[in-house]
């Protein structure tokens, strides 16, 4: 009898401790929440940070452009009006191109916006981008500082005991080096006081630019004094043409760590349900030593590609059919439940 009474707390305890194993630590395969949840709620805001860290992310993004006053602002534009109120709440704001530039706002200013989910501009009104999604004026959002959004995660890690990390995207060095603004060594130095300096830490820093890249991989992060992964995104295979020739991932690989492609590199769209066309970008990148971790993929109405009966189906392909190692999802909870299942 003693046998029997203790078996059963010993096996509850197991099944108990093989649920919390984190999914990834099973199959090695990562959830990225693309601008965090923002199936659900509006991009980018804490919300849909703390949303999706809940739902089981692994990694949360964070697309990053620099104020006035030199401070990282977590948005996916450069500019603000997009998914904020700043056309009515700064009139008169706006470049030549009626567009409203964050890097001409200071700090204090984007605090006193409203963020919003995407919206589009139909007929002079704002429309939500996607119809099924958080409603576009509907409660009280903020656009947060990169630091506010880093010690966000830090303290979920703290609360819960998880370990989840950020995945920070470099938005147009180009433009902010033309605007006198050095944003990745900006970036750089926040990483470095939040604890992020080597490739082991929770942290992807991606961008499109390859030569930014490669100065961050060369000159920022040696100057700083840490090395943390690098992630190449792709999105045009003619804006680095050399990228897609036979050396070309080797030789990114001296620099980058991965690729974020655009899914269509991956699985051509013209592909149907049984007759899946594969490009050879997952075989090449991995022979050269790299992550593939592609975007972005949406459960919205409308947005699969026709070869996916359903998200599932496309997650399969994806992770599994094409062997990717992550990807980049506005429903996390969709990719975690999946992995959990599979
Ligand atoms: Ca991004």
């Amino acid at each position: 009898m003693p046998a029997f009474q203790l078996r059963i707390p010993f096996l509850a305890g197991l099944l108990l401790m093989l649920a919390s194993v984190p999914v990834h630590a099973q199959s090695g395969k990562i959830v990225i929440a693309h601008r965090g949840a923002s199936g659900y709620l509006p991009e980018h805001t804490l919300e849909a940070k703390a949303m999706a860290y809940a739902m089981g992310a692994h990694y949360i993004e964070q697309d990053l452009v620099m104020t006035r006053d030199d401070r990282l602002i977590v948005l996916h534009d450069i500019t603000l009006d997009r998914t904020t109120d700043v056309a009515a709440r700064f009139p008169g704001r706006a470049r030549a191109d009626e567009r409203y530039y964050a890097i001409d706002f200071d700090l204090d200013e984007v605090r006193q916006l409203q963020a919003t989910g995407g919206s589009l501009l139909v007929d002079g009104e704002r429309r939500a981008g996607y119809a099924n999604r958080f409603p576009l004026g509907r409660s009280t959002f903020r656009v947060p500082t990169f630091e506010e959004e880093i010690e966000l995660i830090q303290g979920l890690n703290h609360s819960t005991g998880r370990d989840v990390g950020i995945y920070p995207e470099i938005k147009q060095p180009e433009f902010h080096r033309a605007e006198g603004k050095d944003i990745s060594s900006a970036v750089v130095d926040v990483l470095k006081r939040y604890g992020y300096t080597e490739k082991s830490d929770k942290v992807f820093l991606q961008t499109f630019s390859y030569p930014e890249l490669e100065i961050i991989n060369s000159e920022i992060m040696p100057r700083a004094g840490i090395d943390i992964r690098l992630i190449q995104l792709v999105r045009d295979p003619n804006a680095y043409p050399w990228m897609f020739e036979a050396e070309g991932l080797r030789m990114l690989a001296e620099h980058a760590d991965g690729i974020g492609p655009a899914h269509p590199l991956i699985i051509d769209p013209q592909s149907t349900p049984d007759a899946l066309r594969f490009t050879d970008l997952v075989e090449r990148a991995h022979a050269a030593g790299l992550d593939v971790h592609p975007y972005t993929f949406r459960a919205d109405p409308g947005q699969l590609p026709a070869y996916a009966e359903s998200f599932d189906d496309l997650l399969e392909q994806h992770y599994f059919s094409a062997g990717v190692d992550g990807l980049f999802t506005d429903f996390p909870d969709l990719a975690v439940q999946f992995l959990q299942t599979r």
